[in-house]
């Protein structure tokens, strides 16, 4: 019996220019929906509840809902405005309560929220390369830069949630890029998102050439990053995901070997364990789940919520 039997989940992926919606109960067995997220939430809200119910009429009741989303939101169970988004630039979208408007068109059945990361990193955690492993970090790289995960068997979260990508970095010498972080410039997201390689590079990640500078800065600063996130966390496993590990011409497994010897550079023998050693390959990977990962995310944290009830 896997974890998964019985439950027939809805899952919602709500990204700033689309809603991925899904019903099923697993990677292997899931229906899916694309609708885009311009227009009123409300309406957007009613397209993304409206696709389920009709699911409903062929796959039978969906008995629990799983949310990642866009951040920053209200994750607080004890805060009056739990399940809103806060502030964005998205029009319309701050303080609009998402996971209410969710339970209002599904009452009585539980419902899943967290980050798009943490949704993501709870995937794998069930199907994917985090599967029996209670500490572990999911880092996504494409738009911005995004981490999620679990201590100790619990989804990262606090006063908030874990905001990874907004790290401070030491310069890689000789580096002036000035980044695009709108709050930090040169913050991790700012120097290595893929649109700060677009500005740094004059072009998409997917087209530059195998031997570009910029890769060789980019996999440095991942690998300080991974060096931090090793220290403060101490993970069992690190996921990168993401449109920037595919690395287009240099290609994924050439660039994580580089984002490895980074990490191993960055922290110099100091914490004595063989997964950062000759383990290495089995420590920093890529996802399993790949391009499914925020709408299986989203179904996990569906799953989830029906198992704790
Ligand atoms: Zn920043």
């Amino acid at each position: 019996m896997g974890k998964d039997d019985g439950v027939l989940a809805g899952a919602i992926e709500a990204g700033g220019t689309k809603f991925v919606c899904a019903v099923g109960t697993g990677p292997d067995d899931i229906s899916r929906a694309e609708l885009p997220t311009r227009g009123d939430p409300a309406q957007v809200l009613s397209r993304v509840t409206g696709w389920l119910r009709q699911q409903e009429r062929v796959r039978g009741k969906i008995n629990a809902v799983g949310m990642g989303c866009f951040g920053p939101i209200d994750l607080n169970r004890e805060s009056p405005t739990y399940g809103s988004i806060l502030s964005t630039p998205k029009p319309n979208w701050t303080n609009f309560d998402i996971v209410g408007t969710v339970q209002n068109a599904f009452p009585n059945v539980p419902i899943g929220f967290d980050t798009d990361v943490n949704a993501a990193a709870l995937g794998e955690y069930y199907w994917g390369n985090a599967r029996g492993l209670e500490d572990f970090v999911y880092i996504t790289i494409g738009t911005g830069i995004g981490a999620g995960g679990m201590s100790g068997g619990h989804l990262l979260h606090g006063l908030s949630h874990p905001e990874m990508g907004h790290i401070m970095l030491p310069r890689v010498p000789g580096d002036t890029f000035e980044g695009v972080c709108p709050f930090h410039g040169a913050c991790w997201e700012g120097l290595c998102s893929g649109p700060a390689l677009l500005r740094r590079a004059g072009s998409p990640a997917e087209v530059l050439p195998a031997d570009h500078e910029c890769w060789s800065v980019q996999a440095q600063y991942i690998g300080y990053a991974i060096a931090n996130i090793v220290c403060i966390l101490s993970p069992k496993r690190v996921i990168i995901g993401g449109s920037v590990q595919k690395a287009g011409n240099l290609g994924s497994e050439r660039f994580f070997q580089m984002i490895r010897e980074r990490v191993r550079e960055s922290l110099k023998g100091y914490i004595v364990v063989p997964e950062l050693e000759e383990g290495i390959d089995g420590f920093i990977v890529p996802p399993v789940l790949g391009d499914t990962a925020g709408i299986c995310g989203a179904l996990s944290l569906a799953i989830r919520a029906r198992d704790r009830l």
